[in-house]
């Protein structure tokens, strides 16, 4: 009992009883709509890849890409681990959303952490909707700035609080498609207040770059929205298929951030045969239409084909799609059933989600069939 870290076993074992506990299955596939998993195939609704993460294009061009500069980039960015690689792909990020320059950052982790840090700290406030992911409000914290969190798409109330608020800088920080519920972000709306309390916006994008507006151009090309007010990141993770993250905005934003955001200038910049993959990844995206227009196919057989009982789809036109089931012990049980049935579809817990919101996370993608959506959506009938 008193080993050195007793108190943790303690811990461990709450998070248990309360069906808390995260476990790791082990991947054998490339991700995708059909994946082994622990030596069995399964029809997978888990991956934030819409299609390009086994591209045989993208395979091809990560080879190539470490031919030319080999694996590792071996220096941060501000030494010597810039290479041409990056520096075409921020052109070419820059170029794809329509903003006057972009900056790479090893994940969308780091670039919250190292956008809100570098641009606000004592003295200002950060203005946060609830259902965020997780590393903005870790930015905030982080920033030491103050960390006001309006209720989810409340934007009457973040009006109140900017409204209210005396500090030096203003910056409301959101998820464009929320990473959980699958909504969307009012950004018109968001611009609006913005203008009205001279505040900047932080536009996480995570999960609408090459997914959403005109060529996968990104939830601003959704909205038709443009504004020098903006701050855009986007991830290049999940639609893109790769891995890292960028920033992109104002001139002088950007370069700021080269300046003094941390997680930037104090790590080694990301291999460069990476930035090589995803100057094609983007190519993809941008020609190649029919992956969008499948994917709100499927989002039209999901919801079309599920009857709500005991559960109900959230208000999502996006491809996450989330079924809220309530307990934390039920989503676990009812993602086991599907299992069993050789259907992926992870049940998502506090912390990651509210209390008493638990639910299973459906994320469509390019690569589903038809009849894959069609057989989930029967199979969940059989067990509400
Ligand atoms: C996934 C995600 C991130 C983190 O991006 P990574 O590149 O995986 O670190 C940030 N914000 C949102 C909204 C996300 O969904």
């Amino acid at each position: 009992m008193d080993t050195p870290f007793s108190t943790l076993a303690g811990e461990l074992a709450g998070l248990e009883a309360n069906g808390l506990r995260r476990t790791r299955r082990l991947l054998e596939t490339p991700q995708g709509a059909r994946v082994t998993v622990d030596g069995r195939e399964y029809v997978a609704f888990c991956s934030n890849d819409y299609r390009l993460a086994g591209h045989p294009e993208l395979i091809e061009a990560a080879r190539e890409g470490a031919a030319r500069y080999g694996v590792g980039a071996g220096a941060s960015h501000l030494v010597l681990g810039h290479t041409k690689a990056h520096h075409a792909l921020e052109e070419a990020l820059a170029a794809f959303v329509g903003l006057p320059r972009a900056l790479l950052f090893s994940t969308g982790y780091m670039a919250n952490i190292g956008i809100v840090s570098a641009l606000v700290g004592r003295g200002d406030a950060v203005f946060a909707d609830r259902l965020n992911h997780a590393s903005l409000n870790d930015a905030a914290l982080l920033a030491r700035a103050q960390l006001k969190r309006y209720a989810h798409l409340d934007l009457a109330a973040l009006e109140r609080q900017l409204a209210a608020s005396r500090a030096r800088r203003k910056l409301i920080v959101t998820d464009a498609v929320f990473s959980m519920d699958g909504d969307l972000a009012d950004v018109p709306g968001l611009l609006q207040l913005c203008e009205r309390h001279d505040a900047w916006l932080l536009l996480d994008d995570a999960h609408g770059f090459g997914v959403l507006g005109r060529a996968g151009r990104g939830t601003l090309a959704h909205f038709e929205a443009d504004s020098p007010r903006v701050i855009y990141m986007a991830t290049l993770g999940k639609a893109a298929g790769v891995f890292g993250a960028f920033v992109a905005g104002e001139p002088d934003v950007v370069e700021m951030l080269v300046q003094r955001a941390r997680p930037y200038v104090y790590t080694t910049a990301t291999p460069p045969l990476l930035a090589h993959a995803l100057a094609r990844s983007l190519d993809l995206i941008e020609r190649e239409e029919w992956r969008r227009e499948r994917l709100w196919a499927l989002v039209g057989v999901l919801r079309g084909r599920f009857e709500p009982r005991r559960w109900r789809l959230g208000a999502s036109t996006t491809a996450i799609q989330p079924l809220v089931i309530g307990g934390n012990e039920e989503a676990v049980s009812v993602s086991s059933a599907l299992a069993g049935e050789g259907l992926l579809v992870p049940a998502i817990r506090p912390p990651t989600v509210p209390r008493g919101t638990a639910r299973l996370r459906i994320s469509l993608s390019a690569a589903h069939e038809v009849a894959d959506v069609e057989r989930l959506a029967r199979v969940l009938a059989t067990l509400q």
